[in-house]
């Protein structure tokens, strides 16, 4: 397929090939863990055993390497397992610097058991960029970890600017794009050295998949080398089923984000008005720290994400939460039903999230009655 058609074109088409057995428009599932040796005991076809090389996995990879511009990806069994394995992939000791807004389970694992594999993380507020400057040791840093918009206060954290001090310190800059998704924005782009998701969210978008990507800018890098021999040697790679159906679900990915981001406007702007609510978090609201810069480095929307701290306090927020039927009581994002969540009482101790704060994630129902179940759930707090 020509790399010169749109992103929507190639994922609705996933990539455009057709089965050169059967002439199908939609791929086989490869199902084979191993492969025929020629004759000379050769491997002619490039494929030896499935743990490295499944072509279902390939080619789901491959749609991904086109939607971030980058050169080369990784698929894995979770986000928390690419996450991970990028980690333990480094050069060690390992100075690492992180956010202290990002996704939760990631940032505790850098916090209690990174040490361990010799990670040294400093968390720092990534939206200051100077903080960055400051916090890098040339020579000692490996990786910088970025997460914008972050979860769930959505800060959004200036890619571009922060590529260049990781590239003056000789460390990689890595970002969590799961919930700005290909379809906002491309860290790549803007100097990146390798972009992650969470394919669970928004790249399945169907809440039936568990699944992670890394996509890096350049295949030939130590460390995309790296993390591709450990995938390898680990073996934490996605299976073909879940390669298949993740596939599907990338063919759909522009509309969605597209009417989710349309909708999670709607809706906070109608948030930002109502008596019940303190604050509402969403980059693409103007008065929002991030919007400016969010403007800048995102484009056709500012995700489908917001987060809304109630008046009342941290009961009043779970009681308005327990009123609503049509937004959904769980974890997890980027799916096309809409969900919420009470972040403090899953994160625990230390996490930086209000008690007051209710994330939702928005799906593809029908804006005004999400509006309406919304409404009816915050009047009750009255
Ligand atoms: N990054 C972000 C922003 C997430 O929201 C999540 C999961 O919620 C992860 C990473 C981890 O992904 P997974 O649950 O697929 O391991």
């Amino acid at each position: 397929m020509s790399k010169f058609l749109k992103p929507e074109t190639i994922a609705a088409q996933a990539g455009g090939s057709i089965d050169s057995e059967t002439g199908a428009i939609i791929p086989p599932i490869h199902i084979s863990t191993t492969f025929q040796r020629d004759a000379d005991l050769g491997y002619s076809k490039g494929l030896i055993y499935s743990r490295p090389d499944n072509a279902t996995v390939h080619q789901t990879e491959s749609v991904i390497t086109a939607l971030e511009h980058g050169t080369h990806t990784l698929l894995f069994g979770s986000g928390m397992a690419a996450a991970v394995s990028l980690f333990l992939s480094l050069p060690k000791p390992a100075h690492i610097i992180a956010p202290k807004v990002m996704y939760w389970s990631l940032r505790n694992w850098l916090a209690t058991e990174a040490s361990t594999f010799g990670i040294e993380a400093t968390f720092v507020d990534t939206t200051d960029t100077d903080l960055i400057a400051r916090a890098v040791r040339p020579g000692e840093t490996k990786l910088v970890w970025l997460e914008t918009p972050a979860n769930p206060l959505w800060q959004i954290s200036d890619i571009a600017a922060i590529a260049a001090i990781a590239n003056w310190a000789g460390a990689d800059l890595a970002v969590d794009s799961t919930c700005a998704t290909p379809v906002l924005s491309q860290p790549l782009k803007l100097g990146a050295d390798i972009v992650m998701h969470s394919a669970t969210k928004y790249l399945n978008g169907h809440t039936d998949v568990l699944a992670g990507s890394l996509t890096f800018a350049d295949a030939t890098s130590t460390l995309a080398e790296a993390t591709t021999k450990l995938r390898a040697q680990h073996g934490n790679v996605l299976g073909p089923f879940e390669a298949a159906m993740l596939l599907r679900g990338l063919r759909t990915l522009h509309v969605r984000v597209a009417h989710q981001c349309r909708s999670a406007d709607t809706i906070a702007r109608a948030l930002a008005e109502h008596t019940q609510v303190e604050e509402v978090l969403y980059p693409g609201l103007k008065n929002s720290p991030g919007h400016a810069l969010a403007a800048k480095q995102m484009s056709g929307g500012f995700g489908g994400m917001l987060s809304v701290r109630v008046k009342g306090g941290e009961l009043a927020a779970i009681a308005t939460a327990a009123r609503l039927n049509i937004w959904k009581r769980a974890t997890s994002l980027g799916g096309v039903e809409s969900l919420v969540e009470h972040r403090a009482s899953i994160e625990g101790q230390g996490s930086p999230c209000p008690p007051d704060l209710l994330r939702l994630s928005v799906g593809l129902e029908a804006t005004d009655d999400l509006i309406e179940d919304l409404d009816r759930a915050l009047q009750g707090n009255n």
